[in-house]
């Protein structure tokens, strides 16, 4: 089939070599020049695991194609995916400007029947909007279709290879069998396709994000209690996983949720119900518990070292919001690191992949250390931020050496409270107890 995805961030690039690869012509277009440029050689702009291999696999058997010529892509296409970034406006609700746009250029090059497929993540009522803008500007025939995206950074390509389940909103049975034959090789698992209307899709995204973050929020109010009455959240995280009811999915503390969806989904919905005139209690607890959450460890690390940190060397291990991403979107460690910095802290970092991202944010405020163990050389205290896999198991004995201080804040539960004190470290972690 003929497709155009325009945009390729995360979800779009991910999207468009994730159809190539199923035998698809894809045009990809973004308006980033040196995007399309690196894409066109192959070069993937993200980290994603496993992405540049098969982007390079496609483009050289001419499956896949990067433009900045929007038209051009939207004249060769049947299905257009809209993939575009919808951040945060002012009020906390979803930016629909670039959305919109895209809207407009594809009502101006329209050549025949089409279904333009909203991937990003928008407010209900926005296939609305945008089919209203594409018929402002064409008399072809169209169908906007509303299939939000659940890919995880770090995971993108295989859970659009084989994703769970697919959600699509149309009430149009020509758009709906195009796209059941379009997702076919995706669902081959029993994994169901989810047919419902255009608003229902919309806010099954937003519902989705708004529960994990939900989750997320409770655990971390448990575990700041567990501190305070002496439990270890991570055997109440067991007793609770082990109920069916519940699951043991998302159930981890630590120090908040960040990334480009959670925070501007979750403050995008509580502006919806807003504007409706309802207010959603639950979802304005679960975001003010997780902006308490990313400073957790810098009220600690402040209050164990007497109130100031002024002049003190904090490494920091783990930048990116999650392991295996280089996205650095409204990350914990970001607004945490601010924190020391203004507090006068010296900050020494290292991220296995964001280290780019991070110079770009914080220029030459932070240092950067080339590796995990030369953040620590002379430091007074160590602050994990993201779970990395390697920071899991490190070599303590030459982290004790390297370092000045002996204290850990755990802000990812990874070390075992009772090992780090036979060796020497004093550790913080969120919801286990100090040691
Ligand atoms: P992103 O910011 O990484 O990428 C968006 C891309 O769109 C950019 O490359 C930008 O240059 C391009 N763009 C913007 N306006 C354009 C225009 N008019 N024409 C062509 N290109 C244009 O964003 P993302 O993380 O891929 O997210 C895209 C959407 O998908 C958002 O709505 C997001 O909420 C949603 N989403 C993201 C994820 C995720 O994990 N990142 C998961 C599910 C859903």
């Amino acid at each position: 089939m003929k497709l155009a995805v325009i945009g390729t961030g995360y979800v779009g690039l991910v999207a468009g070599v994730g159809f190539a690869e199923s035998g698809n012509e894809v045009i990809c277009v973004d308006k980033v020049e040196e995007k399309i440029a690196s894409l066109t050689r192959g070069e993937v702009p993200i980290y994603e695991p496993g992405l540049d291999k098969l982007l390079r696999r496609n483009l050289s058997e001419g499956r896949i194609q990067f433009s900045t010529d929007i038209e051009n892509a939207i004249r060769h296409a049947y299905v257009i995916f809209v993939a575009v970034g919808t951040p945060p406006g002012e009020d906390g609700s979803a930016d629909l400007s670039h959305v919109l746009e895209v809207a407009e250029s594809i009502g101006r090059a329209m050549n025949g029947y089409k279904i333009i497929v909203n991937k990003s993540t928008v407010p209900v009522g926005t296939a609305e909007k945008v089919a209203a803008r594409i018929e402002s500007l064409t008399s072809h025939p169209f169908d906007v279709v509303s299939n939000p995206e659940f890919l995880k950074e770090g995971a993108a390509l295989s859970d659009f290879m084989k994703p769970d389940r697919i959600v699509i909103g149309t009430r149009s049975e020509r758009a709906r069998e195009v796209l059941k034959e379009l997702y076919a090789p995706y669902v081959r698992t029993m994994n169901p396709i989810l047919f419902m209307d255009e608003r229902s899709a919309e806010m099954t995204k937003y519902a989705c994000n708004a529960m994990l973050a939900t989750r997320i929020s409770f655990m971390n109010d448990i575990a700041n209690l567990c501190d305070l009455v002496g439990a270890d959240v991570h055997m109440i995280r067991m007793g609770m996983g082990t109920d069916p009811r519940i699951g043991n999915k998302f159930l981890f503390p630590g120090i908040g949720y960040g990334g480009s969806c959670f925070p501007k989904d979750v403050r995008a919905l509580m502006q919806t119900a807003d504007e409706n005139g309802h207010s959603l209690r639950v979802l304005r607890a679960v975001h003010e518990v997780n902006e308490d959450q990313k400073l957790l460890m810098l009220h600690r690390a402040v209050a164990h070292f007497g109130g100031e940190v002024a002049d003190k060397v904090i490494a920091v291990w783990g930048l990116s919001f999650k392991p295996n991403t280089d996205d650095m979107r409204e990350a914990p460690a970001w607004a945490m690191i601010q924190g020391f910095l203004e507090r006068g802290a010296k900050v020494r970092v290292f991220d296995p992949a964001a280290m780019g991202t991070a110079k770009e944010i914080f220029g030459d405020a932070v240092e950067y250390s080339d590796s995990a163990y030369s953040a620590l050389d002379g430091a007074d205290a160590l602050v994990v931020a993201t779970e990395w896999n390697e920071f899991r198991t490190p070599d303590f004995p030459r982290m004790r050496q390297l370092m000045k201080g002996d204290v850990i804040f755990d802000g990812r539960n990874l070390y075992n409270p009772q090992r780090m004190e036979e060796m020497g470290f004093r550790l913080y972690s969120v919801g286990r107890g100090t040691v």
